[in-house]
């Protein structure tokens, strides 16, 4: 399945599982739906030609810095950690890049994504968890690491 397929199956199942289930309101589940179609698009990071990889590329040291700085880091403080963040990002993906369907596409990195989100960002718990577990279901890849 491609990006455009598992966006769509995220979208439609945490709309599903939002309205029916956890009854969310409707302004909040298409925005919740979107963020769960994008968190569905993750666990193919590890493909080099993946749609994630192409913006994540470009999106990280931005994301970083606007994070950094907004959290009350001064403006050099900001900069050199974004370029310490991104060499590290770089890095992984260069030379530890994960094999295609392996370990992101595993119940560990399902359950530790999910806690940092749930710890950082509470709020996009549900869209996350439901995201990421549709990409799984609809691979078909259920193992634990
Ligand atoms: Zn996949």
């Amino acid at each position: 399945m491609n990006w455009k397929g598992h966006f769509l199956f995220a979208f439609i199942l945490f709309l599903l599982i939002g309205y029916f289930i956890l009854n969310i309101e409707i302004i909040n589940l298409l925005l919740f739906a979107i963020l769960a179609g994008f968190s569905s698009v993750l666990p193919d990071m590890d493909h080099e030609l993946s749609k994630f990889r192409k913006i994540s590329d470009k999106l990280f040291p931005i994301i970083t810095f606007v994070y950094l700085f907004w959290n009350s880091w001064d403006l050099l403080s900001s900069i050199i950690l974004t370029l310490l963040f991104s060499g590290v990002y770089f890095l992984i993906f260069t030379f530890l890049k994960p094999k295609h369907r392996g370990i992101t596409h595993s119940l560990f990195a399902l359950i530790t994504f999910s806690i940092i989100i749930y710890i950082f960002a509470k709020t996009f718990f549900y869209p996350f968890f439901i995201g990421y577990l549709s990409h799984l279901l609809a691979d078909r890849t259920f193992k634990l690491l």
